[in-house]
């Protein structure tokens, strides 16, 4: 038999009911503010993964040891908060049935639905943005208000990366989450920020979200919106290797692939990560 091609994650190749890890997308960008289109994400994503070698020298793995399952793109409503409450029954069948979810944005906003269907103790995202207005252009779903809205079920929330927001967010983050700027991270470097994360977070669930823009978009430019002077794509590997065993939740989100295909490319590549350093740590 030939090997035929697939639009699914590469060695996704698990039945759901053998999968302990589930991929799908959520194409939905009808909040972005600056440029559309990271509706597209997940697919280009899932090609940049046809890539990669199922082996992983850090892990001495196969990708597809790992049982997983792709469901493919949920057809998303077109209004922020239809959408959230249909990522949050998506994911709360998942948590029954004992998967991890894994979700490929689509915008910001898809995270809502996951962490209040997850509930984690600890919510940490890597972000350029802080996410933390109540509301934004007519809705309290916009991808501006993620860590808004994911503060009202999550009480520790820990932020990576950020570089841009208003006076009252940068304050209100400072005062009520754990807030490691895009500058504390150069300063400090990101594994002694990382030694303090799990300090905090012990081995408590926490839920990890990477939003794209995290990364310094001279680096990954296929951004929404994009910022400069950003974390690099080894800063995520570390955080994604460091925090994937106590996670019970991954989503990476705002990939508009405009570029040269380098921003699916590391999302494809942090995916796996994710994947294989949860796997590893419960083998
Ligand atoms: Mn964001
Ligand atoms: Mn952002």
């Amino acid at each position: 038999m030939q090997s035929f091609s697939s639009t699914l994650f590469a060695d996704a190749d698990s039945e759901y009911t053998a999968a302990r890890y589930v991929i799908f997308g959520v194409p939905f960008d009808g909040t972005t503010s600056f440029k559309a289109g990271c509706r597209d994400g997940p697919s280009a994503i899932r090609a940049a993964s046809y890539n990669l070698e199922s082996y992983l020298p850090h892990y001495d793995m196969e990708m597809y040891e790992a049982p997983i399952h792709d469901m493919g793109d949920m057809y998303v409503d077109c209004l922020p908060d239809a959408m959230a409450e249909q990522v949050e029954d998506t994911v709360s069948l998942l948590k029954e049935d004992g998967k991890v979810p894994v979700m490929l944005g689509g915008e910001h906003s898809v995270t809502i639905g996951a962490v209040r269907a997850l509930k984690p103790a600890w919510y940490v995202v890597c972000d350029a943005h802080l996410d933390s207005q109540d509301e934004y252009r007519g809705s309290r779903f916009n991808h501006d208000c993620v860590t808004a809205r994911n503060a009202e079920c999550v009480s520790n929330i820990i932020l990576i990366g950020a570089r841009s927001g208003t006076r009252e967010e940068f304050s209100y983050a400072r005062e009520h989450h754990h807030l490691y700027t895009a500058d504390d991270v150069r300063e400090r470097g990101i594994s002694a920020v990382l030694d303090e994360v799990q300090k905090l977070t012990g081995d408590a669930p926490l839920y990890l979200s990477i939003d794209a823009d995290a990364i310094d978009c001279c680096l990954t430019p296929g951004l929404g919106t994009p910022e400069p002077f950003g974390l690099t794509p080894l800063d995520i590997r570390d955080v994604v290797r460091r925090l994937s065993p106590q996670a019970v939740g991954f989503d990476y989100v705002e990939v508009l692939p405009n570029d040269q295909g380098q921003t699916a490319m590391v999302a494809a590549h942090l995916v796996r990560e994710f994947i294989a350093g949860h796997f590893s740590a419960g083998k």
